[in-house]
């Protein structure tokens, strides 16, 4: 429907578009409630739009890599890794999205290099986000804090001290296949608390621990996963937004 004086009607088309430029017609676009940003001591608010993941009261939406009960223990608004208790995943698929997740690294420091405060963020099950404590801990640099997981290390390290919460934001597009082949590979665009980490970085495989693995072809949208490294990696507040076109 038109909507007088918002725009124009004489002026030309985009190339492609059946709009012209400034078009009056063009729908507005919807409205998201945005959220709040995580605070020391309080999660933050995911936007009105979000699907969440775990809001710090229960797994229910997660499970065990065996389809069992997800075994973590909830206490406190967060999930805290229960060692060697296995990985878990979302029940439900996530295909191109936007994701947050907040984290934090055990307070009492033990272990060093990739044994502290490491777990991760995987995924489609496959492409490892590293969670890792690498305040005042170096190892490979592949492998440090918001590294994709042997492929890139992170642009900086905006690691926070272990104990503080930590902030995950990622944009992720999944790889898509004809086939069995590779049409495109997956991108990364992820921030840090707050800071570019990596820009549409682009994985040459899915991740792999002293390996180069190869892309083998999975459907468009698969589970997301935290990864249990025998460490007591906590994490609250995760959620995330389907990635969807102005038309979709
Ligand atoms: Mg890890």
């Amino acid at each position: 429907m038109a909507q007088q004086n918002l725009g124009y009607d004489d002026t030309p088309f985009i190339p492609g578009s059946p709009w012209r430029v400034h078009d009056s017609t063009r729908r507005q676009p919807r409205i998201v409630i945005p959220g709040t940003a995580c605070g020391s001591k309080s999660p933050g608010i995911a936007p009105s739009d979000a699907i969440v993941l775990f809001d710090g009261t229960d797994l229910s939406k997660w499970e065990s890599l065996d389809g069992a009960a997800a075994k973590w223990k909830v206490k406190g608004g967060y999930m805290e890794v229960d060692p060697s208790s296995g990985n878990i995943r979302t029940k439900e698929s996530l295909g191109d999205c936007q994701i947050h997740l907040e984290w934090a690294a055990p307070d009492v420091i033990e272990g060093e290099s990739q044994g502290r405060g490491n777990s991760g963020v995987f995924l489609m099950c496959r492409y490892e986000i590293q969670v890792l404590d690498c305040w005042n801990n170096p190892t490979y640099a592949d492998g440090t804090t918001a590294a994709l997981y042997g492929e890139y290390p992170p642009l900086v390290n905006a690691c926070r001290r272990p104990g503080e919460w930590q902030t995950y934001d990622i944009v992720w597009v999944a790889p898509r296949f004809k086939g069995t082949e590779l049409a495109s590979p997956a991108r990364v665009t992820l921030f840090h608390n707050g800071i570019v980490v990596h820009h549409d970085q682009v994985l040459f495989a899915p991740t792999g621990h002293r390996a180069i693995l190869k892309y083998e072809a999975h459907p468009p949208e698969e589970p997301l996963m935290l990864q249990d490294h025998r460490n007591p990696v906590r994490f609250r507040n995760i959620w995330y937004r389907p990635l969807k076109g102005y038309d979709e």
